[in-house]
């Protein structure tokens, strides 16, 4: 299935000119097979979308104190008769003890809501099995991925798509229209068999966050030995002190930055690369590798995890002076300067570095709220294409600079400092700002007039050893071939 089926709405304007027998979706009666916690939650938001409901249970007299009063509770077979469009809501197994009801059944719609315990658990989808189970139905799958608690809370929580597939078009409308109806967004998966993948959809744990979540996992251990190297073994082998209560907050606060400042320049990286190809090329309609596709398609996710890190390090850093061991440094220090009886121990540069240092921090920090904010979908979707690449791409990238002068202000001048190289290993910061840096060079070289004007005529269709200067659009207003760059 294409993502240009997924994108096209179920409900267009052909619904307008459909034959005026055919009863609108509100008002109608639907008929729910099942008394349980989705068919509950069904019943409440069809009742308050104005349907009329009858429910079909094996035993309406105990259920039917559990619907509200406007809902008929009868037995499976009564409600049936009722209604041409029935939710099975049903678990699969149970799907074979329906068969008793297959001749009322005949002609009518039925709602696979169905969804499985694990990916592709079934050789067939189970739509697909309730559909050999009744070959004199409709089947159309829909509405699994709704949980029965998404459904009580009502269109307030937001809008959510729903899709559905059959391999009736005129079953797959009427769904269609009852879910719209509902305040969902119904979305056309097309025919029967992509019933499994609708099925796979609610099974999927975070399918698009799995390599960010990997690669922030791996670049937080890195940091991590490398810090808990510097910070507790150095001291422990060379002076035989005992750091090793700096572990749980004071290693992993320095770890937690770096990762962050990391993960911001790797939402940024491939955004270089892909520009550095489209000038060796100079097309934009060869294709990306695959790798750098898939990289540019998590950027949202990274950044994301970038701003959780970093926001787990002010958090982190707010509490430092909460220690115990803190409190006795601090008095040690204080002891120590009263023996020696030093009465000014105010540090001009030192004083200007941290002002400094925490006021970009904040700043940093603010943007990456704003960048993490404005990619929540209710958000994005209310800016247009300009504000949104302005928000994500041009503050993104003001937000890499700052980060980089707040590196630069916690390290100072501590990268010439030969007691920072602990085991010859150079104080941390200074790997952090590898990749930073080089997409902020590769950013300015982008920005100068003559590398700029190549990118833009490549990305506005211009190509390399050709003579027309623009590829015009073909009849059907899409470009012949190749990867488009709009999202780099
Ligand atoms: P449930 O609470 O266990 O309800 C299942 C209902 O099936 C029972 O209340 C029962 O109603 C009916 N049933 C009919 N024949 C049966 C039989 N032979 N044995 C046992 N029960 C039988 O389950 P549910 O959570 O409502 O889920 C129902 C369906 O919705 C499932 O296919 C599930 O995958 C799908 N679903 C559920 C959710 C959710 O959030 N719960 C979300 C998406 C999809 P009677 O006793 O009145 O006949």
């Amino acid at each position: 299935m294409s993502g240009g089926d997924m994108a096209k709405p179920l409900l267009g304007h052909q619904n307008t000119e459909r034959d005026p027998s055919i009863m609108p979706a509100a008002g109608r009666t639907i008929g729910v097979l099942g008394s349980g916690d989705f068919a509950r939650s069904l019943t409440i938001r069809l009742v308050c979308s104005g349907f009329k409901v009858v429910v079909g249970s094996r035993n309406p007299k105990r259920k039917a104190g559990l619907f509200p009063s406007a809902a008929e509770v009868t037995f499976q077979a009564e409600a049936v008769k009722k209604t041409d469009v029935i939710f099975v809501a049903v678990f699969r197994e149970h799907y074979s003890t329906l068969c008793d009801l297959a001749d009322v059944l005949a002609g009518k719609i039925l709602v696979d809501v169905s969804n499985n315990t694990e990916i592709n658990h079934h050789k067939e989808s189970n739509a697909e099995y309730l559909a050999s189970l009744f070959p004199a139905c409709t089947v159309v799958k829909g509405f699994n991925v709704v949980s029965a608690w998404t459904l009580q809370s009502g269109a307030r929580d937001g809008n959510k798509q729903v899709p559905i597939c059959s391999n009736n078009q005129e079953a797959k409308r009427t769904v269609a229209e009852i879910a719209q109806v509902m305040g969902f967004t119904p979305v056309d998966m097309g025919c029967m068999s992509s019933a499994c993948e609708i099925e796979n959809i609610p099974l999927r744990l975070l399918p698009a966050w799995k390599i960010p979540i990997f690669l922030a996992l791996g670049l937080f251990l890195c940091f991590f030995t490398y810090n808990l190297v510097r910070q507790v073994i150095h001291p422990y082998i060379r002076e035989q002190k005992n750091k090793f209560y700096k572990i749980p907050v004071e290693v992993v606060n320095t770890t937690l930055p770096c990762v962050a400042y990391v993960m911001l320049s790797l939402v940024y990286l491939p955004g270089v690369l892909a520009a550095c190809s489209q000038l060796y090329y100079g097309t934009k309609y060869r294709r990306f590798p695959d790798w750098l596709d898939q990289w540019l398609q998590h950027r949202k996710q990274i950044g994301l995890l970038s701003f959780f890190c970093a926001a787990l390090h002010a958090v982190y850093s707010l509490c430092l002076p909460m220690r115990r061991s803190h409190r006795y440094q601090l008095i040690e220090t204080a002891i120590k300067q009263a023996v020696e009886k030093k009465m000014n121990i105010w540090v001009e540069e030192e004083v200007w570095r941290m002002e400094i240092y925490i006021s970009v921090g904040i700043i940093a920090l603010g943007l990456l709220s704003l960048l993490a904010i404005t990619s929540l979908p209710s958000i994005a979707n209310s800016l247009n294409w300009r504000e949104f690449s302005f928000i994500q791409s041009t503050l993104g990238f003001i937000a890499l600079v700052i980060s980089t002068l707040h590196t630069l202000t916690y390290g100072w001048s501590r990268a010439f400092d030969e007691n920072q190289y602990k085991f010859y290993l150079p104080p941390t910061y200074t790997l952090t700002l590898l990749v930073p840096c080089t997409v902020i060079l590769a950013k300015v070289v982008f920005s100068l007039p003559c590398i700029r004007q190549r990118l833009l005529r490549i990305r506005r269709g211009w190509e390399k050893g050709r003579y027309v200067k623009f590829v015009l659009p073909s009849a059907t207003g899409e470009y012949s071939s190749g990867e488009t760059s709009s999202n780099v």
